[in-house]
């Protein structure tokens, strides 16, 4: 029996059309791929006393009754479900949205349920918990308890109404009796195996589906995420290789050129981190391939001046270079700072300075944005088509079919996190030869997910910040305490400002009535844990007089409590109507405003006219004011820890001694959200912030728009978890790569690296189109 064995050739024809039904398989390895979702050690009914409120339980009960209600906003369905325990006692779960469970947990069903204990009027209860169906109501299975042929351990399998677990689990043993997998290729290498102690495939899915104790599944399972690392280090590892041999654009450092000319007229010594990585790029860039590196360093360790001398270099060697931004705001910004670290090297007027004889002429830099008006877009098209142009600055825009670079010699994408994969390459795939692409972030990267998400490009990490930062400290407000720590707020905004300092002041949104229904809905979920139409949720919140009390949040609250979120206009007028605010020079910015009132905006908090800058996000990354000292941050518990690092990282860029950092919000200090920033205030090491925050998110999550199709088909593999197998199966890779290039020791795993590449190589895929 092979893999791709049909199981109606290895089952009975009604239990392969179940399957097939139920959870979509038709071959053998796809079932046998359907892992349990967890292990009962007792293959019997739990029971019920012990449960403690908070507590997150897992029990094996018989459904008694159920009914189905509207609550009395008429909209929301609940369904109550009654089960019992082994010893006939009671206990009362709530499904919101029930109704659709209502065929799956009918009476005398026997189900696992999973979920988090709350008191409810005195009783322990469950609202929405998770369940697998075990046996079905009317014996179409036999009862849990009585199966002979299950052990001690119990695997749960994630099953549908008529898919229960137990069917499934009958399944899956009838297979595995008859499977040989000495026949199966494996794509790990025997001597890795052996090395690592691994259990044969065989014996390692018996060890998940058929354990014998509570501890083998685990085992097994450390098997089957190894072979995805394996896989997923051997795709990156040909996608590299086959980079590698691609043609570039040797861009050799060259003397007398406009590289040097901008050293020796920087006003500060390159920190360390600077001056390691620019040799290392400067190196890369000389070589006959493309360069493919992603520079990782704090908010403010200066990676734009590692990248404004990487494209000197370029243009030096008479190629252009590009800087992609993620917002036109930063693009904007970019090029007046770009300009001003250029002075005369930067080609100041529209017809070209003649150089001084002897000393290189001066590059054009060029802006090419979504807002430009069409003449202007002509004239930047021509200058980029015609390599008048020598240094690109550009949003997405630039990524466009239109745009035709003459001489392409590099990419440099700023603050990566904001673009996809696909964005990242879409510049570089349409040119040959190949131009060189940095990459660059500050939203720090754990080791073991930079490997899995960008594991096709080096990794360099800038060490260090630029001398003369100043500390920033950061305090949490919470306005529940009462009006006066609002107030006080205000008064350090107006303190700072009277100093002669600058002040940001960041709100979630822009006007109050701007958000759509999925908005809402996505953040519900986000903030609040609501998951489709649950509509409670309990948590210690404040009530006016300022004692806490535990109560029922109800999703209206939610609702109530995010659509009041600060916007920017709202603050505005506050600002307006406030006595002592409406005295400070008081601007707005946000990503809806036309780009040229934005850029001047931007310039006037620049240049230190305005004292106060009331803005969306937009400023989040890249936006570098020295005299900013004081950052308030509304509703902050809207935003994620990255997110907040990277605005704290707006302030004390400057000489100023104290600056700080306020981040107010309305929740409770007991909310989940209010505690997250309580650790963003704890902690000022991005890298810190970014692992503790890891360890509470989903993996899609971590990886986000920057998943290619690889991660998205880590299907066991956690990125976070198990960094310790991510980075020995790396070290494998490496090993096998260095002593035998061809893999010919290893056919299987070089098969099925193979199979992957090519399922995952799009148009995409700049690799392919070598
Ligand atoms: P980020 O890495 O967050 O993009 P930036 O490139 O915006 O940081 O740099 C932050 C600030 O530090 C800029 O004002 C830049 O001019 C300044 N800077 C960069 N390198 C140095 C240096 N070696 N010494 C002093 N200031 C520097
Ligand atoms: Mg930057």
């Amino acid at each position: 029996m092979r893999p791709e064995t049909s199981l109606t050739r290895v089952l009975e024809p009604g239990s392969a059309r179940r399957l097939e039904q139920g959870l979509g398989f038709t071959t053998v390895q796809q079932l046998l791929d359907h892992f349990p979702r967890t292990y009962s050690p007792h293959n019997a009914l739990t029971g019920f006393s012990g449960l403690r409120e908070g507590e997150y339980a897992t029990f094996i009960a018989r459904v008694d009754s159920t009914s189905l209600r509207r609550l009395h906003n008429r909209r929301t369905e609940v369904l109550d479900v009654t089960v019992r325990d082994i010893s006939g006692e009671e206990l009362n779960l709530g499904f919101f949205g029930g109704r659709q469970f209502q065929r799956q947990l009918r009476e005398g069903a026997v189900a696992v349920f999973q979920g988090k204990v709350r008191i409810f009027r005195g009783e322990p209860t469950l609202t929405n918990p998770s369940f697998d169906v075990l046996t079905g109501p009317h014996g179409q299975d036999e009862p849990a308890s009585t199966d002979p042929e299950v052990g001690e351990v119990l695997p749960l399998y994630p099953a549908t109404a008529k898919t229960t677990s137990m069917f499934i689990h009958r399944c899956v043993r009838l297979v595995l009796d008859q499977v040989d997998f000495s026949t199966w290729l494996d794509p790990v290498p025997e001597a890795v195996a052996e090395q690592e102690s691994l259990p044969s495939l065989g014996e390692a899915y018996e060890m998940v589906h058929r354990p014998a104790t509570m501890e083998q599944p685990e085992l097994g399972l450390r098997r089957f995420r190894f072979s995805e690392a394996l896989l997923l280090h051997g795709l990156m590892e040909r996608r590299r290789r086959l980079a590698g041999e691609l043609q570039g654009v040797p861009a050799p450092a060259r003397t007398g050129g406009l590289l040097e000319a901008f050293d020796a007229q920087l006003p500060f010594e390159l920190t360390e981190g600077q001056r390691s990585c620019g040799e290392l790029i400067a190196a890369d860039l000389a070589g006959q391939h493309p360069m493919n590196r992603l520079l990782q360093g704090e908010v403010g360790s200066g990676k734009t001046l590692v990248a404004l001398r990487a494209m000197l270099q370029v243009v030096d060697a008479g190629a252009q270079a590009v800087l992609v931004a993620p917002t036109e705001v930063l693009a904007a910004q970019h090029l007046r700072s770009l300009r001003k670290a250029l002075g005369p090297l930067a080609d100041q007027t529209r017809t070209g300075l003649l150089a001084e004889s002897g000393s290189p002429g001066p590059v054009k830099l060029t802006l090419l944005t979504g807002s430009l008006s069409a003449a202007e877009r002509r004239q930047a098209l021509l200058d980029i088509a015609s390599c008048e142009a020598g240094i690109v600055i550009g949003t997405h825009a630039v990524l466009g079919e239109k745009v035709q670079f003459a001489q392409l010699g590099l990419v440099v994408i700023d603050e990566q996190h904001r673009f996809g994969v696909s964005q990242r390459n879409a510049l570089r795939e349409r040119y040959t030869p190949t131009p060189h692409m940095l990459v660059m972030s500050a939203t720090p990267i754990p080791r073991s997910v930079a490997m899995t998400a960008f594991g096709d490009l080096e990794l360099t990490v800038l060490h260090g910040l630029p001398a003369g930062r100043s500390r920033i400290e950061t305090h949490v407000v919470p306005t529940v305490l009462g009006p006066r720590w609002s107030e006080r707020v205000w008064e350090r905004v107006a303190e700072e400002a009277s100093a002669g300092r600058q002040v940001f002041v960041v709100c979630p949104r822009i006007s109050s009535q701007d958000r759509s229904q999925e908005q809402i809905q996505r953040q519900l979920r986000d903030r609040f844990g609501f998951t489709d139409d649950a509509a409670a949720v309990s948590f210690t919140t404040a009530r006016p007089e300022g004692k806490v009390v535990w109560v029922d949040f109800r999703r209206e609250q939610a609702v109530e409590h995010l659509t009041n979120d600060a916007s920017v206009e709202a603050l505005a007028r506050h600002f307006a109507e406030h006595p002592a605010l409406s005295k400070l020079r008081t601007g707005t910015l946000h990503g809806q405003m036309p780009a040229a009132e934005a850029a001047e905006v931007m310039g006037a908090f620049e240049s230190g006219d305005l004292q106060v800058l009331i803005a969306t996000t937009v400023i989040e990354v890249g936006v570098d004011v020295p005299a900013a000292s004081l950052m308030v941050i509304l509703d902050a518990d809207a935003f994620g820890v990255s997110t907040l690092h990277q605005l704290r990282g707006r302030i004390g860029r400057g000489r100023t001694e104290s600056n700080q950092c306020l981040l107010v919000t309305r929740l409770p200090t007991e909310h989940p959200s209010a505690q997250r920033l309580t650790e963003v205030a704890e902690h000022t090491d991005g890298m810190q912030l970014a692992l503790l925050d890891l360890q509470r998110r989903r993996e899609g999550d971590v990886l986000g728009a920057a998943q290619s199709g690889t991660a998205s088909t880590l299907r066991l593999l956690r990125i976070v978890d198990d960094a310790e197998i991510i980075e020995v199966a790396a070290a494998h890779i490496r090993r096998l790569t260095d002593s035998d290039p061809q893999w010919q020791s290893a056919p299987a795993l070089w098969r099925a690296v193979e199979a992957w590449r090519l399922e995952h190589t799009g148009a995409e895929d700049y690799v392919h189109q070598s």
